[in-house]
């Protein structure tokens, strides 16, 4: 179904408040910072060695990291794995019977087509499934 660990995120309040903790625990600086308008977020990229690590703020109220905070305070947020083909992924969840967030694939940061699996059907975990958008 998946092929590999991309990325982990993580909500937090600030970018520029966790960036020197994150520097201390990966010993690596931020080498990305995007904003995604459609989601309200501002994502900052961390190499972790095996793993990327993304920082993620809200920039609007009504973000979705925005109300995870509210709720959760700030912390892990979603697990992402790389797939070949999203539709297909999609379409075989589907099949499955998991709920996913978006009938279509959306346009995350860096580079990728991205799709949330709803985390009641998943063990509380949000998992987002990515592709990167070949040109
Ligand atoms: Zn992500």
């Amino acid at each position: 179904m998946f092929d590999k660990l991309e990325h982990i995120g993580i909500a937090v309040k600030s970018i520029t408040d966790s960036d020197p903790l994150f520097q201390i625990l990966l010993g690596s600086t931020c080498y990305k910072v995007e904003e995604v308008e459609s989601e309200g977020v501002k994502t900052a990229f961390y190499d972790g060695n095996n793993v990327k690590l993304e920082l993620l703020e809200a920039t609007t109220e009504d973000s979705p990291i925005s109300k995870f905070i509210a709720k959760r305070g700030e912390g892990l947020h979603h697990i992402a794995f790389e797939v070949d083909d999203i539709e297909k992924r999609m379409e075989e969840l589907k099949s499955k019977g998991f709920r996913l967030l978006n009938e279509k694939p959306k346009k995350g940061a860096d580079n990728k087509l991205i799709c949330f699996i709803h985390p009641k059907d998943t063990n509380g975990i949000l998992i987002e499934m990515c592709q990167t958008i070949r040109e």
